[in-house]
């Protein structure tokens, strides 16, 4: 299979070559032909399976014909849960849409950044546009955005979108929308919600779902260590030197635990630096940006670096604190071996994160040997109560998931 097979048009076919892509992934392979032909859809699919070249590339070719004129206006609409997913989606656009006869100009409408500028930006027309749900409604509410020509709906991480709160804006944002427009709605795991959703603005869509093992966990080599808690970081820089790990991804659980690692790594010559809510908005850009362009070696974050965030071959991720929930274990596990590159991830494990890790194994259904490394071996016994350490996931938002919700919005300093 190859992408000029799937119907997408010469200028395209040399922006996939100037990225790199050799054969179209399974999503890909699948979702363009129907994205050209005009349907309504519905995919399946995680991060690191080309879901976003699978939207972005036949939404380029469709907006490229002219629609109303010489006039910038936008034809296509992203929307998406998170500021970073946003721009990381506005970025792919812009790398595609270069190669275009007639360069296409796309816009980023994120909360957390300047709204004047963005409303500045809007001046200068636009063709198509991605966007965080709030901010949008936002410009809407100042009439500063014209969404009546909109022909295309992306709505990415759809799953996300409830997780965060965003339903109600989502739906906002339907109500303004022409309703003669093509949708596309993706998401990791299509819930009932997303059912219910989809059925209140698609018409008679195509339902794409992931190729059954296709997951890239099949690519991750996993690896639980037990460690005391405190020889953790001196575990840590002994496996980045002796392993020779060129870059990787470390999760703890708090602003300040990242903020304190990152001293202690960079006391140790290390390049270090942190990535969490606690940081600016143009901060977090800096750090994710430098890291992805692999100026620093180890970027230490929240859980706000677990979902939807694309760093090119990352090779390792390591969980310093476990994961709350196995749903996050699979999204940290996530940001490595994507695009059929390799990946390793390490977990520590503490005597009291014994059986919390055993019950992120039972759900996501797989059981790691223990390894111990010479000179860290886990020592002293376990404390006889466990109990309120990690609390496990239920079906309501814990106070630490609305924090992450709403540190994702950037509206929440404490993850
Ligand atoms: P996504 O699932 O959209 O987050 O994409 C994950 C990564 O896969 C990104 O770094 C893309 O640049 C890369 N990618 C997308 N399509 C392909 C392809 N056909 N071949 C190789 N890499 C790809």
């Amino acid at each position: 299979m190859t992408f000029s097979s799937l119907g997408l048009a010469q200028d395209l076919i040399d922006a996939i070559r100037v990225a790199g892509y050799e054969v179209p992934s399974f999503v890909q392979e699948k979702a363009i032909p129907i994205i050209l032909r005009g349907r309504d859809l519905i995919v399946q699919a995680k991060t690191g399976t080309g879901k976003t070249a699978s939207f972005a590339l036949p939404v380029l070719q469709l907006v490229k014909g002219p629609v109303s004129g010489d006039k910038r206006v936008i034809k296509g609409l992203v929307l998406a849960p998170s500021r970073e997913l946003a721009m990381q989606v506005e970025r792919a656009l812009k790398a595609y849409g270069r190669q275009l006869a007639k360069p296409l100009r796309t816009i980023a409408l994120i909360g957390g950044l300047n709204v004047d500028l963005q409303i500045r930006n809007l001046h200068h027309g636009a063709d198509l546009a991605v966007a965080t749900p709030g901010r949008l409604l936002d410009l809407v509410s100042r009439a500063a955005i014209d969404l009546s020509y909109v022909k295309f709906l992306v709505v990415d991480e759809a799953d996300k979108m409830f997780d965060l709160g965003f339903v109600e804006e989502l739906e906002a944002v339907l109500k303004v929308l022409p309703a003669n427009r093509q949708n596309l709605l993706f998401s990791a795991t299509i819930t009932e919600k997303v059912i219910r959703l989809t059925q209140k603005f698609m018409v008679d869509p195509v339902r794409i779902t992931e190729e059954e093992g296709s997951a890239s966990a099949e690519l991750v080599n996993q690896r639980a260590i037990t460690v005391n808690r405190n020889n953790r970081g001196p575990l840590l820089r002994h496996l980045i030197r002796t392993e020779q790990w060129p870059q990787v991804l470390v999760f703890v659980s708090s602003v300040r635990d990242a903020d304190m690692l990152v001293v202690k790594l960079l006391k140790a010559g290390i390049e270090a630096d942190a990535f969490h809510g606690g940081l600016t908005q143009a901060q977090r850009v800096r750090v994710l940006h430098d890291f992805k362009d692999k100026k620093f070696r180890i970027m230490v974050s929240t859980d706000l670096a677990a979902r939807g965030i694309d760093i090119h071959k990352l090779p390792y991720v390591v969980n310093y604190d476990l994961p709350r929930s196995a749903d996050d274990y699979i999204h940290r596990m996530g940001r490595t071996a994507r695009a059929g590159e390799k990946g390793t991830v390490v977990s520590f494990i503490g005597h009291e994160d014994q059986s919390h890790f055993s019950l992120i194994e039972k759900k996501t259904r797989i059981r790691l040997p223990r390894e111990s490394i010479e000179g860290f071996l886990l020592t002293g016994a376990p404390m006889l109560k466990e109990k309120g350490n990690m609390p496990v996931k239920g079906h309501r938002m814990s106070k630490k998931d609305k924090a992450r919700a709403l540190a994702l919005r950037g509206e929440n300093k404490l993850l």
